[in-house]
């Protein structure tokens, strides 16, 4: 059984007398490996560390060695490609095929931000705009922010922990990274592809434990000075009233509203709202949790969701043709189980679905909803979609928008101008035309408006979030007698 430790300054705290966690497979409860807990000595020592190292180090660092470094981690996970995402069909229970999905995505990942760690660029000010400028130059560089606390979820262990810590790195800050205790084993063998590709000791610090022993004390260091964290509303709400003065960026949940108007491809809609609602178990920020359909196609296109969507394989994650796998605990897939029943008490009606065995539990599309049940107003983050019938144009963004979250919105219509008009009225961190709201590309800003978040995603607009700007002037003594005639 592989125990596996933090890792501060490049070595493993991995003693046999720490407090240990198990980690599950989520499918079979098979113990897949154990946490050698991280105490509040060693959050001290990897926050002082990173912070020398990057005042010692990562600072000088040049931006071609950087990119070099990103570029080989992409090209070692390459290589290693399988062994990651069997990795993530262990702890995660996702699925092998959307496993490996994942780790193309990483892959990518790393690409960009090789790439873009060459290319951050600052301006030059017209500092003659001012009156009494005439003699002065200026310039915005950015530099990086020193320790950045990267705090990550279960559901994409691999691909969300590097959409913090390649652009942290291209920007040239260091990091203290604490990843989620149930999806911890991809976390670490990152972190070795890291020091393998060359990123020096100290750089990239690991903390294994759970968001109260690690996570708030890492929020609260001073010596930190951003916390970008992907997870749930109520942790990022404590996060962004804890931080004091750190920059925070913070992705979290949503109930992402899909629509379809009457002039939408049935078709190519119900296969990719099948994806988008039940790809890894609807444990995804952006699954398609409410998809509002026009009276005019909805009979027919519910009638083939519903047949689409029974047909889905569920089984053992590690099976090439498995769709549906298992939550993440028995615990979440009994709460998904209770809101399902909670809205049948209130009228609402199971299609299909709706059976829960252990962690498993049966994709599920609910009708006759309101905005009174949970499965509505909620993140649902389970394999749950609701349909609902509309009317009118103005009626669906009503419903679309009635919500706490704005993260991402799908919308099917083959009129641009509806299309662009429903676009600007959707209050959404971002909007796809004929796509679902679960389609996310890397190099997109990403991130939600309302209570999904704070801040932005996407590499490029994550090396911004990550930087600082700071301005240099000077001043040209030569010129100084010519100023003094402009007055
Ligand atoms: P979670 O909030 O329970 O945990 C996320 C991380 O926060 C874990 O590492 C956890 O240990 C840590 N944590 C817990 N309490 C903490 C505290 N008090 N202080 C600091 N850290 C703490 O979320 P989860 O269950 O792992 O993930 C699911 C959630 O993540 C869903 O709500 C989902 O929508 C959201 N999510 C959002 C995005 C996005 O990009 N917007 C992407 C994926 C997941």
């Amino acid at each position: 059984m592989m125990r596996y430790g933090s890792i501060i300054n490049g070595q493993e705290r991995n003693e046999n007398n720490r407090e240990t966690l198990a980690v599950h497979n989520p499918y079979n409860q098979d113990k897949v490996g154990e946490l050698a807990l991280a105490t509040r000595t060693d959050l001290e020592e990897a926050v002082n560390n990173s912070f020398e190292t990057f005042h010692s180090t990562m600072k000088f660092m040049p931006a071609h060695k950087r990119s070099d470094i990103l570029r080989r981690t992409a090209d070692l996970l390459t290589e290693r490609a399988e062994e990651f995402a069997e990795t993530i069909v262990q702890e995660a229970g996702k699925p092998i095929k959307y496993s490996r999905d994942e780790i193309n995505r990483s892959i990518q990942v790393l690409r960009f931000a090789s790439e873009l760690a060459k290319n951050i660029t600052g301006e030059v000010l017209p500092m003659d705009a001012a009156i009494g400028g005439e003699s002065r130059m200026g310039f915005v560089k950015r530099i990086p922010l020193g320790v950045v606390g990267a705090i990550t979820p279960f559901n994409f262990p691999l691909n969300l922990s590097l959409h913090k810590l390649a652009p942290a790195i291209a920007a040239g800050n260091t990091i203290v990274f604490k990843p989620a205790e149930k999806t911890p084993i991809s976390a670490y063998k990152l972190v070795k592809l890291f020091q393998e590709a060359g990123l020096p000791d100290g750089v990239l610090n690991l903390l294994m434990g759970t968001g109260e022993e690690v996570g708030e004390p890492l929020v609260t260091h001073e010596k930190v000075h951003k916390i970008t964290f992907t997870g749930s509303l109520p942790v990022g709400r404590k996060i962004r009233e804890s931080a004091g003065f750190k920059k925070v960026t913070l992705e979290l949940g949503s109930n992402s509203p899909n629509i379809l108007f009457e002039d939408a491809h049935i078709e190519s809609a119900v296969k990719e709202l099948v994806k988008g609602a039940f790809a890894f178990s609807g444990q995804v920020c952006i699954s398609a949790q409410r998809v509002y359909v026009h009276k005019s196609i909805y009979e027919p296109f519910l009638s083939e969701y519903i047949k689409q969507t029974s047909a889905l394989k569920i089984g053992d994650p590690k099976e090439e043709d498995t769709e549906i796998g298992p939550m993440i605990t028995e615990k979440e897939a009994k709460r998904a189980k209770q809101w399902i029943d909670d809205a049948v008490e209130k009228g609402a009606k199971i299609e299909t679905g709706g059976e829960r065995n252990g962690t498993v539990l049966a994709p599920t599309i609910m009708t006759n909803v309101d905005r009174n049940m949970k499965i509505i107003a909620e993140e649902v983050f389970a394999p749950i979609v609701s349909v609902i019938p509309f009317e009118s144009e103005e009626e669906v963004i009503g419903y679309a928008n009635d919500s706490i979250y704005g993260l991402q919105a799908g919308v099917f219509t083959r009129d641009i101008d509806r299309a662009m008009r429903v676009a600007d009225q959707l209050e959404m961190g971002g909007v796809w035309i004929n796509e679902i709201s679960t389609y996310r590309q890397d190099n997109h800003p990403y991130g939600g408006v309302k209570q999904s978040g704070i801040g932005k995603e996407g590499i490029k607009y994550a090396i911004e979030d990550m930087t600082e700007m700071k301005f240099i002037g000077i001043k040209l003594t030569t010129n100084h007698e010519r100023d003094a005639s402009f007055g």
